[in-house]
C-alpha cells in the first residue's frame, strides 16, 4: 500500500480537508535518523502534517516547519513540498518514554511542553511567509491547531498519529487537516466539530487499513464531500554531492585547508537523510583552485 494523500472541500466549499497516509514516509524517515518510539512518534506526526502543509502550496513553492521544545529530543525539523516531498530531522532521535495516561507514546514528553513551533513558506522570488506561535501541549497536532487560528487565521482542526511495532518499525501513520473558510455557518462549524470529537484515533483508522478518503468519510459523515486531488507522498532529500561542495565552498580557507592538510578530505553526513559524501583531498584542492579563480 503506497502513501498518498487526498484534497477534498465540503459544505458548498466553506470547508477544506486534507487526509493522508503516511506510514511508509515515517518508516523511512525512522530508518534513516534511527529513532527510538517516542521519537518515532514525534517525528512522525511532524512529518505527517507538514507534508499535508507541503500540499496546500503550489509550483515549486516548499515549507519548512520547526518545533522547538524543552524536551530531549531538542528541535525537528520537517520540509516539504507541493509534489507530495518531504524530509524531515531530529535533534536526538534516542528518545523513548513509557506509553502516557492515555496509552498513547508520550510525545509531549519527548519533544517538551514549552518552546515554539516556526514556520516558513518559500514561495519563489525571494518571497517567504513565517510564523511562530508557542507550543501549547508540545502533542504537535494540537500545536498545529494552534498555529492555523493564530498565524494564519484559519480555524483548523489538526489530527496525526503513529503507531510503532515492538520491533521499533512503523506500524500506522496518518493524519488529517480540516480547515474551515469565510462563510461556513454556525451549523456547519457545530457539526464538523462534534464529528472530529467522535472519531478514532487517527493511527487506529490507518491501521485497521482505512484510506485517506475512509478518514474524509469519517469526518463528513452524511455531509457529501468532493475529492480534488489525490497525490501518492515520498520521502525525498534534496542533498546532492555539488550541494556539498558548495556548502564547503563557502567556508573559511582556513578550514578548507585544515580538511586538506590535516583530515585528507572530508566526510559530510546529511542530516535529513544520513547520506554520506566523501570528498577526498583532490577534490578539495579543486574547489580551492575554483573559488580562487
Ligand atoms: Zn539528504
Amino acid at each position: 500500500m503506497n502513501d498518498y494523500l487526498v484534497k477534498a472541500t465540503a459544505c458548498e466549499g466553506t470547508v477544506r480537508a486534507y487526509a493522508i497516509r503516511s506510514t511508509e514516509l515515517v518508516e523511512e524517515a525512522r530508518r534513516r535518523q534511527d529513532t527510538w518510539a517516542t521519537a518515532t512518534a514525534a517525528l512522525g506526526r511532524m512529518l505527517t502534517i507538514s507534508t499535508m502543509m507541503g500540499a496546500m502550496l503550489k509550483g515549486d513553492d516548499k515549507i519548512t516547519v520547526k518545533i522547538e521544545g524543552d524536551g530531549p529530543t531538542g528541535p525537528i525539523v520537517a520540509d516539504a513540498n507541493a509534489k507530495g516531498e518531504a524530509r524531515a530531522y531530529i535533534t536526538h532521535p534516542h528518545v523513548d518514554f513509557d506509553l502516557n495516561q492515555q496509552g498513547k507514546l508520550d510525545v509531549a514528553r519527548a519533544i517538551g511542553t514549552s518552546g515554539n513551533l516556526s514556520v516558513v513558506k518559500d514561495l519563489g522570488l525571494k518571497e517567504y511567509f513565517t510564523g511562530q506561535v508557542p507550543i501549547v501541549s508540545g502533542e504537535v497536532s494540537e500545536d498545529f491547531t494552534y498555529y492555523f487560528a493564530s498565524s494564519e487565521q484559519v480555524p483548523s482542526s489538526v489530527g496525526a498519529g503513529v503507531l510503532v511495532n515492538p520491533d521499533q518499525s512503523v506500524l500506522a501513520a496518518g493524519g488529517f487537516i480540516i480547515q474551515v473558510m469565510p462563510g461556513a455557518t454556525e451549523d456547519t462549524i457545530d457539526y464538523i466539530e462534534q464529528s472530529i470529537q467522535s472519531l478514532p484515533a487517527i493511527s487506529s483508522l490507518i491501521q485497521a487499513g482505512k484510506e485517506p478518503e475512509d478518514i474524509l468519510k469519517a469526518v463528513f459523515g452524511k455531509e457529501p464531500f468532493r475529492l480534488l486531488e489525490k497525490l501518492p507522498i515520498k520521502f525525498h532529500c534534496t542533498c546532492s554531492l555539488e550541494r556539498i561542495k558548495n556548502v564547503i565552498s563557502s567556508l573559511d580557507l582556513e578550514e578548507i585547508d585544515q580538511m586538506i592538510e590535516v583530515d585528507g578530505g572530508a566526510e559530510v553526513t546529511c542530516h535529513f537523510c544520513n547520506e554520506q559524501y566523501h570528498l577526498t583531498k583532490e577534490d578539495l584542492i579543486e574547489l580551492k583552485q575554483t573559488r580562487e579563480s
